[in-house]
């Protein structure tokens, strides 16, 4: 059987840059707590999302950290259309999540919101799901009418910008998690970025068990602290995002002279991407498959690739209000865009690791799953 593709597959630096990044910490002997590998990993991405910048252990602490630090109340609207993550970090704060309905490119409809704020609503907390952006105007209109706070989960999106401005400018705060699955890694790591100074110090000790300074305790706290390891490990991957991103191009690329011209597969615009104005980073690679026309399921494809020993995602699905945790509490149905998108999407393979071949394989499997279809 041949080697197994997986949906993807880690950034990582040549393994003599690692090491040489790493002599520093031996020096320092400092492995956690702002060290100097931090510092650095810090400015280096402030300089790049173009705002105030705050790291973490991974992302759904710092989310967690931005939604204690906005001291937000009662109901968040979100999205029904994400990883576990947005959500449950939304329950453990003790919010009730408004579910949203989404659009076509997988953002939430912001023509949906107004209709679900009440006089409990606190905040808006939206996802740049695949890297996709939100409609961040409207949604800034829609919070500034009603005196609401926004977050962005931006787990997807890093480096995503528009009109040469990072999508890191908008919201009180975005997140980015720098998991070893996402585009760019740190291993795992989560970033803040914000441009309100008052914020500063409570994103700062939130993430320290709540200290100011070794005499005072000024906030009940938690420990996510990136370690120096890992901002190493960013600082490394830097440097090799950019030709990342090149190859991510040129494997969708790829992707789509297969199946671009396919009835009843859909992709990604990416026409209308580079038409707005967008600089994307090919985080993933999702496709829609519409039974009625294909002659096949999501499911079936999904089963297909993997006798091909080729793993790819159903990603999102389920949707978030039809988890076990939460279906109780929730009807899906009354997000019907979310959940029709969740049953015929599939993400397929995409890693700046793939080789030639592995595409080839991924794109002849593709379509001998039509060729069958349309026989
Ligand atoms: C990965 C992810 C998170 C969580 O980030 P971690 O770094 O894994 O904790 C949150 N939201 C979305 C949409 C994600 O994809």
């Amino acid at each position: 059987m041949e080697k197994i593709i997986n949906v993807t597959s880690p950034l990582m630096p040549e393994f003599e840059r690692y090491v040489e990044e790493l002599k520093k910490i031996w020096d320092s002997r400092w492995l956690t707590n702002n060290g100097p590998e931090y510092v650095e990993f810090q400015h280096k991405l402030e300089a790049l999302l173009g705002n105030k910048v705050e790291l973490y252990v991974n992302g759904h602490m710092a989310l967690d950290i931005a939604i204690k630090t906005l001291k937000l109340k009662g109901e968040v609207i979100t999205t029904p259309y994400t990883f576990a993550s947005t959500t449950h970090a939304l329950v453990m704060n003790g919010l009730t999540p408004v579910f949203c309905d989404i659009k076509d490119d997988y953002t939430i409809d912001e023509d949906k919101i107004e209709a679900l704020i009440t006089d409990k609503t606190s905040a808006i907390l939206a996802v740049h799901v695949y890297g996709c952006i939100c409609n961040v105007e409207k949604i800034e209109e829609i919070a500034r009418r009603h005196n609401l706070k926004v977050i962005y989960d931006a787990a997807h999106a890093f480096a995503v910008k528009r009109n040469g401005k990072s999508i890191a400018e908008y919201g009180d705060i975005s997140m980015f998690s720098l998991h070893a699955t996402k585009v760019f890694n740190s291993i795992e790591g989560g970033i803040l970025v914000y441009h309100d100074e008052k914020y500063s110090t409570e994103l700062r000790n939130l993430r320290n068990f709540g200290i100011e300074n070794v005499e005072s305790v000024t906030s009940v706290g938690l420990n996510a602290k990136m370690n120096e390891f890992a901002a190493a490990m960013g600082i490394c991957n830097l440097e090799i995002l950019e030709e990342a991103i090149a190859t991510r191009k040129s494997i969708v690329e790829r992707y789509l002279k297969t199946i671009q011209s396919v009835k009843g597969i859909k992709t990604l615009d990416y026409e209308e991407i580079e038409k707005n104005g967008i600089e994307y980073n090919y985080a993933y690679m999702p496709i829609e498959i519409d039974e009625s026309i294909t002659g096949f399921t999501r499911d079936d494809l999904y089963e297909f690739l993997k006798t091909k020993n080729i793993i790819s995602r159903k990603y999102f699905y389920p949707i978030v209000s039809d988890y076990e945790c939460y279906r109780d509490k929730f009807d899906s149905n009354r997000t019907p865009n979310a959940k029709r998108i969740g049953d015929r999407i599939l993400t397929l393979p995409i890693a700046a690791s793939m080789t030639k071949e592995d595409v080839e394989r991924c794109c002849s499997a593709l379509q001998e799953m039509i060729g069958r279809a349309e026989a």
